[in-house]
């Protein structure tokens, strides 16, 4: 087995891991007397006991963050982007570490964890960019002598609160562009998988970022709530479930701060009679199971139209006992076990309940589950999945693909339509005309052309609609830095006596 880097970070406690906070450039232990488990899911032990901060702790890391701020934000372009180019190295040099600690945690494979960091350095290398993305306009002789432009200038103290599942890459998707903007950075990751923020905030010292521009701590909802309420934070980014978002959401814009809440979601794939099964059926077994389906951009429901659905069940039925789930560090397991015990239970629950509901369990992991203390569970197929089941009104979040059958693609349209959630979809068709239809009628935020995960390019921006997003901007590509930049826009003249008289009408600009 591949041994787990040691977070520098952590102090070893007992046999225990001790995570504490990341304060003003340097690890400080948490005072609460709070603190969570963190567990390898894979063997079902803890491992680590990761501190809770207190409201004086958060503040701690905002005053470090606001002390920071003039002097970064200060910083030139051209210093700022060779600390990016520095960074970009560095997290591309220890994207193994970085993984490991993803494995050792979360419990995803050590391949789709480098995948995981893979995606957060795009948007890292986007942000190398920053000198031509913060380019503003340039308006000359708007009116006689005067020239009007736009800047665009950092926010101040900005905060991220993050979810298990993407624990590198969702902060990478926020910090990078804030402090590329010029913001400084507190950062709040989710207490179930909280090592590698640690790991980096390490790696942007070296790189040589100054002290408290990037700060962590971590906690449950005192921690989220201090964040929200603290007058010094000027905007917050959330990724996480819905009902959540929508708190976060709502209570930051309360408290005055600009806020992007990105929520859970149900991703539909529709799959059109002329669609190729052999393609259908591989991305639908990628994307609802990789990661264990702990993706918020997983298919989660295929809706098969017309006489399609049998022959793509059959292909999906054939790949399922390929799929090799165990230790994510094994360098054969394609998935691994889910996040804790509580989440493992929660998932087999939807399966338990499904005949009772009508629908019909095609394959059930609970039965191919390896044997073993870790948080297992096989891959489960549901098929004859109706929109009154929780199966297919909740977001599981693990390894089940619900079929829904429908007869017309006008039917499948609707069902994504009338979905609460509008994070991702896809349709798997060869005909173009209907794609471009599709593409033009569905109300979701991100969708795919025989593409199962449309997770946009770092110089896109990524987000929902609907109960997928609270907030106007979307995270990453263009829409980030619009996110953590507000506008200014300067009329100036010179003395020009000239053009100089008292003039007490509105300004004029003929
Ligand atoms: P979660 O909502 O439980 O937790 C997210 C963050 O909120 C964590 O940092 C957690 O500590 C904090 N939190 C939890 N309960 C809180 C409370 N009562 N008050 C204040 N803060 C609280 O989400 P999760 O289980 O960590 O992550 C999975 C969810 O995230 C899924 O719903 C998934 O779809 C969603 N997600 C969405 C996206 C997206 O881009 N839309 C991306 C990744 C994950």
């Amino acid at each position: 087995m591949t041994e787990v880097a040691e977070a520098p970070v952590a102090a070893k406690r007992g046999e225990l891991r001790r995570i504490s906070h990341w304060i003003g450039g340097k690890l400080v232990e948490g005072t609460s007397g709070r603190s969570g488990p963190v567990y390898d899911p894979a063997k079902g032990e803890q491992t680590g006991e990761v501190d809770f901060a207190t409201p004086e702790e958060i503040d701690r890391a905002v005053q470090a963050a606001k002390q920071a701020f003039p002097a970064w934000r200060a910083l030139s372009l051209s210093r700022r982007t060779e600390l990016f180019f520095r960074i970009r190295e560095l997290v591309h040099d220890r994207a193994e570490e970085i993984a490991k600690f993803l494995t050792s945690e979360h419990g995803k494979v050590l391949s789709d964890a480098k995948g995981e960091v893979a995606r957060g350095l795009e948007v890292i290398e986007f942000c190398c960019g920053i000198p031509e993305l913060l380019k503003g306009d340039f308006s000359e002789q708007a009116s006689t002598g005067v020239d009007v432009y736009s800047i665009r200038q950092p926010l101040g103290v900005c905060a991220g609160i993050t979810p298990f599942n993407f624990p590198a890459m969702v902060p990478m998707w926020m910090w990078a562009p804030a402090l590329a903007c010029g913001n400084t950075f507190v950062l709040k990751p989710s207490e179930k998988d909280p090592s590698a923020s640690l790991y980096v905030a390490e790696l942007l010292k070296e790189a040589g970022v100054p002290d408290g521009v990037f700060n962590v701590v971590h906690g449950d909802k005192v921690a989220v709530d201090a964040i929200l309420e603290h007058p010094d934070i000027a905007a917050v980014s959330f990724v996480g479930s819905t009902p959540i978002a929508k708190y976060v959401y709502e209570t930051a814009t309360k408290n005055h701060k600009r806020c992007q809440a990105l929520g859970g979601a149900k991703n539909h794939m529709i799959v059109l009679p002329d669609a190729d099964v052999d393609m259908a059926a591989d991305a639908a077994v990628s994307a609802a199971y990789g990661s264990a389906g702990e993706r918020c951009m997983a298919i989660s429901q295929v809706v098969a139209v017309g006489d399609v659905a049998d022959p793509l069940i059959g292909a999906i039925k054939e790949r399922i006992p390929k799929v090799k789930v165990g230790d994510g560090m094994q360098p054969d397991s394609e998935m691994g076990p889910l996040v804790t015990r509580e989440h493992r239970d929660k998932v087999a629950g939807y399966i338990e309940n499904a005949p009772g509901e009508g629908a019909t369990v095609v394959v059930d992991g609970r039965e191919s589950a390896p044997q073993g203390d870790g948080f297992w569970l096989g891959v489960s197929l549901i098929d004859n999945v109706t929109p009154e089941m929780r199966a297919y009104q909740d977001e599981i979040f693990g390894p089940v693909l619900g079929i829904t059958r429908v007869d017309t693609y006008d039917e499948a349209l609707k069902l994504v339509n009338e979905n609460p959630y509008g994070n991702g979809t896809a349709i798997f068709t060869r005909d173009g005309g209907v794609a471009r239809q599709f593409q033009f009628d569905v109300q979701i935020g991100m969708v795919g052309i025989n593409v199962p995960i449309p997770v946009p390019v770092a110089y896109y921006s990524f987000g929902g609609w609907k109960n997928s997003l609270f907030g106007d901007q979307h995270i990453y590509g263009p829409e980030g830095i619009q996110f953590y930049t507000r506008g200014k826009v300067v009329t100036s003249r010179w003395p020009d006596p000239a053009t100089s008289k008292v003039d007490l009408g509105f300004p004029q600009t003929r």
